[in-house]
């Protein structure tokens, strides 16, 4: 039993490492674009273009 405790700890830190080497050369920063307010409608635009509540039904 405690073989498989063991290999179970070496496999998370495996992970863990691969996750830790990962992160540094993606910054999360980029990848989501920080929350703007609306101008018009006052909402928060997500994704930095064009307003999707503004935009909505308007074609
Ligand atoms: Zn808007």
């Amino acid at each position: 039993m405690l073989k498989i405790v063991t290999l179970f700890l070496a496999f998370m830190a495996v992970l863990a490492m691969f996750g830790r080497l990962r992160l540094p050369g993606t910054k999360r920063g980029k990848d989501l674009p920080k929350p703007r307010l609306c101008k018009t409608c006052g909402r928060y635009n997500l994704r930095g273009g064009p307003c999707p509540h503004c935009t909505e039904g308007q074609g």
